[in-house]
């Protein structure tokens, strides 16, 4: 029989996210694409996962999280209430378009931004309104406000560009906006300070945290939503049912309970992102200032393209993020700070191809 498309008109026209890619494993490849951490979790986190593998398996784990959300609130100094976990943080912004926002409803954030925003809000049936970051990349605080969004995001330090806007304006756009103000804080331990301390101030406010980059276990998927118990308690409603499954809770409670294990990975990859910035700048790119563990790059203007450094550092060896479906990108290209010999090679190939 000749069906028409069954899936739901918006859906078929959205493109849906574009992750970064990962490269088989059979071709050796230092990978600086996907702002992972290029040093392995400390061993109480992997005989943590040991443990529940041989011992529970069999069991549903704990529905609402519990473990995780308990050792959370003791690293954070919160209250378990307050606290949602994720399949990633991923699943945390999932939940919160699915919570907050209603079909027809507009969802706006400081454009370049995280791109699965648009993605999620989409799917959400929502608008997404893009609002430009200015020139001088500080929070665009009237123009958000006047978009009337239902959820603000901001990414602090932002991705891409890795800058951090004022705690202040964050403050400020929460006193003002009637919506939810989220602030993505997936980098933010690579970061001088943090916006934990807004929590007690704003009752509109959700911070969302991952364990995927400084807690270097992109692959147990974990993230951590902090808010006010009441909101926290709405997205309780919408979550799946055991969205994160015993071996990763266990593990996500291991790192948790030994976050100091993690300071001197999180302190080498902030002396290598100096270091790689100055490098780089000293090479005829312009870098933008970053607070995370990646680096924006504007390629040299009389050379290779974005497109062209991306495809010229592959066959070197080196996957770096091109953004080639965001028209102000074109000319950038984004890199994740790996260890000092991942940064020696990948020094050593730009040079090559200038
Ligand atoms: N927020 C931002 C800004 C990100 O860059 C990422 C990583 N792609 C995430 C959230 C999601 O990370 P995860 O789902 O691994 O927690």
């Amino acid at each position: 029989m000749n069906r028409p498309n069954p899936a739901r008109p918006d859906i078929q026209l959205m493109s849906g996210y574009t992750p970064g890619e990962q490269p088989d494993a059979s071709r050796p490849i230092i990978k600086l694409n996907t702002n992972e951490n290029p040093f392995p979790p400390p061993k109480a986190v992997l005989e943590a996962i040991v443990a529940a593998a041989t011992e529970s398996l069999r069991l549903y784990p704990e529905p609402s999280s519990r473990p995780i959300r308990e050792a959370a609130a003791r690293a954070y100094n919160l209250k378990p209430e307050q606290i949602i976990a994720g399949n990633g943080s991923d699943d945390i912004l999932t939940m919160i378009l699915r919570t907050f926002v209603s079909s027809g409803q507009i969802v706006t954030a400081p454009c370049p931004t995280y791109s699965l925003y648009e993605t999620l809000t989409k799917i959400q049936g929502g608008i997404f309104q893009q609002t430009p970051w200015p020139d001088d990349l500080s929070l665009p605080i009237a123009a958000l406000l006047k978009t009337k969004a239902q959820v603000i995001f901001i990414v602090r330090p932002n991705a891409p560009t890795g800058h951090m806007v004022a705690l202040a304006d964050i403050s400020e756009l929460c006193r003002k906006t009637s919506g939810v103000v989220v602030l993505d804080e997936a980098y933010v331990d690579f970061a001088d300070d943090n916006g934990l301390a807004l929590l007690k101030e704003h009752d509109n406010l959700i911070i969302t945290r991952t364990m995927s980059k400084s807690l270097a276990l992109a692959g147990l998927r974990v993230g951590l939503g902090f808010t006010t118990p009441a909101l926290a308690n709405e997205m309780h409603k919408v979550r799946d049912s055991y969205n994160i499954n015993r071996l990763a809770q266990a593990g996500a409670v291991a790192a948790l309970n030994n976050l100091a294990a993690f300071r001197p990975g999180i302190a080498a990859i902030r002396s290598q992102r100096l270091r790689l910035s100055q490098e780089l700048g000293k090479k005829g790119f312009t870098v933008q200032e970053s607070q995370a563990n990646f680096v924006l790059a504007t390629v040299p203007n009389n050379g290779l393209t974005g497109e062209e450094w991306l495809n010229a550092l592959r066959e070197k060896g080196f996957l770096i993020r091109f953004f080639g479906s965001d028209p102000s990108l074109q000319d950038k290209i984004r890199i994740t700070i790996g260890t000092k010999d991942e940064m020696d090679g990948f020094l050593n190939a730009v040079d090559e191809l200038l």
